[in-house]
């Protein structure tokens, strides 16, 4: 059985679509926690970051590449962003298929990793 994000890949389950291409596909986060909350998603399912093969790793680089693209796209370019990779229990992963979130449009809160 697909999970849910390879449904929408496969377009099973609707979504609200930012951009596609080959490789990728960006949609708006279904329960948004900022103006701006979209997920990038390699169309090929890998279960998170640290399931991506070595010489696969340009995917990658093509996510922030497309991440850039929405940023220019969306005017948050000037104003800033934050992209999180939550990766596994520990990491609060709960879509086991690789994404990277974008949040933007407000000033965002602290998060764990600054907390003293
Ligand atoms: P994570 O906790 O990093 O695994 O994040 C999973 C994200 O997927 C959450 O922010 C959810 O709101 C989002 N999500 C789950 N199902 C859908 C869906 N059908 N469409 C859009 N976003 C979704
Ligand atoms: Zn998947």
């Amino acid at each position: 059985m697909s999970c849910i994000f390879c449904k929408i890949i496969d377009g099973e389950i609707p979504c609200s679509k930012v951009y596609e291409d080959d490789l990728v596909l960006a949609f708006n986060d279904i329960n948004p926690v900022a103006p701006y909350h979209i997920l990038v998603i390699p169309k090929k399912h890998y279960e998170s970051i640290i399931d991506i093969p070595e010489n696969e790793m340009e995917i990658v680089g093509h996510i922030h590449n497309v991440i850039n693209k929405i940023a220019n796209k969306k005017g948050f370019n000037e104003t800033g962003f934050r992209i999180i990779n939550n990766c596994g229990d520990d990491g609060g992963q709960e879509v086991k298929h690789v994404h990277y979130h974008i949040l933007a449009g407000k000033k965002l809160p602290m998060y764990e990793a600054e907390k003293k």
